[in-house]
């Protein structure tokens, strides 16, 4: 089965992987480079407690994070590239961690290591912490690597597995003729496969657009920041109403804005302050560390937040993997293992019927 996968971002890539060694012939459409745009912005958590531990979303992402062990020892086996993956836990303050997750439920998840820890427990493992912070949640099963890295590995793998790599190829039509999938149309070729998967990230709506069909994803915007965190203030991540994330290359990430921006590509004085006045109160000490980088990238949304996962109605052939939002990072192994199972007609392990490309048509209807 010849595969045509439209965009090289980590889900595209992560799925044509999979796709690959499921013996389908791939191709991958990226019109820049592997992981360009949001899976580049990214922070790289791999964080999957939210609000409820019992969802169909819940489910995903952890069914995800379990993957990734596994997923970051084979691609540096295949590839030599080490993805960074840090499994030291996050501290999340209770003021702000209460607001917004139920963690009893988490906490009955042995793996997860949620432990809370009193004013001298967390002071002694984060020296750094302001003394205003007294309570604390720690995660250990919270982890992240460099999703740069991760990208690049999987296009690596990608390729070393038979995938064709198109960098620099705009894919500008989707061809569908009696209900079926043809292939597509970059600039000036038609490329014939039997099924094609859109993975476009926050673009993936405008080629849907073109044929007709409504598939409404936006960008939501995200600015970040590095600051050189040599010597280091921080071993865990701390997240409270922004997440500090120290990486092993000697950065320390705070992130992250989200913002109805359209693709306006700009990092906002607005946006800068907001991230750095609100990492003072978490660490104050960050004060003195220098700004190595800032930058800007656009989440792939979807109007329930959820991501867009399976086969297009009334089109066969075609397969949609987008929406994942402020988790696509986390999501990108079990989207991948997902897409393969749909698209070589096996069997799926998970409950999915949240994510169908058609749910908010059905809602509509039923509304
Ligand atoms: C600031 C920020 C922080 C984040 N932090 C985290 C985090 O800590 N953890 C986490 O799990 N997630 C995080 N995310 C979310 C995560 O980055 C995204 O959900 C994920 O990267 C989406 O991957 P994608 O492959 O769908 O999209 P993208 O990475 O945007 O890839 C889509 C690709 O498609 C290409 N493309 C588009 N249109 C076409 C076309 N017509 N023809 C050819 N190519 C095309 C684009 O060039 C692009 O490379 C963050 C995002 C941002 C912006």
């Amino acid at each position: 089965m010849k595969v045509l996968v439209v965009g090289g971002g980590i889900i595209g890539c992560a799925a044509a992987l999979e796709l690959a060694r499921a013996g389908c012939r791939v191709t991958v459409f990226e019109r820049a480079t592997p992981g360009a745009e949001a899976s580049s912005a990214a922070a790289g958590l791999l964080a999957p407690i939210d609000d409820s531990a019992d969802t169909n979303f819940a489910q995903l992402a952890l069914a995800s994070w379990r993957l990734y062990p596994e997923v970051v020892r084979d691609l540096q086996a295949r590839t030599g590239i080490d993805v960074e993956y840090v499994t030291r836990g996050t501290i999340y303050p209770t003021s702000a961690t209460e607001r917004r997750r139920d963690v009893g439920a988490w906490a009955d998840i042995a793996e997860f290591g949620v432990e809370l820890l009193d004013d001298e427990e967390l002071h002694r493992l984060e020296p750094a912490l302001s003394p205003k912070i007294s309570h604390a949640i720690l995660v250990k099963g919270d982890h992240w690597l460099n999703n740069q890295r991760l990208v690049l590995a999987y296009a690596q793998a990608a390729a070393a597995a038979g995938v064709e790599l198109r960098t620099g190829c705009n894919v500008t039509r989707l061809v569908v003729e009696a209900g079926k999938i043809r292939g597509l149309v970059t600039e000036g070729e038609r490329v014939e496969g039997d099924a094609v998967l859109l993975a476009a990230g926050a673009w993936s709506g405008e080629l849907m657009a073109a044929m007709g069909a409504p598939l409404r994803i936006e960008p939501r915007r995200g600015q970040m920041i590095a600051l050189a965190h040599v010597p280091p203030v921080l071993t865990h991540c701390v997240h409270g109403e922004v997440y500090l994330t120290p990486r092993p290359s000697g950065e320390l990430l705070i992130g992250a804005t989200v913002e109805r921006a359209g693709f306006m590509r700009a990092v906002t004085a607005e946006g800068i302050a907001g991230l750095l006045q609100a990492a003072f109160e978490l660490v104050p000490s960050v004060r003195g560390l220098s700004i190595a980088r800032t930058w800007c990238g656009f989440r792939p949304w979807a109007p329930d937040s959820l991501p867009v996962l399976g086969p297009w109605p009334g089109v066969d052939g075609l397969f949609i993997a987008t929406g994942h939002f402020r988790n696509g990072i986390l999501l990108a192994p079990i989207t991948a293992r997902l897409m393969t199972e749909w698209i070589t007609g096996k069997e799926l392990n998970l409950p999915v019927k949240d994510f169908l490309p058609d749910r908010f048509a059905r809602r509509s209807r039923t509304a």
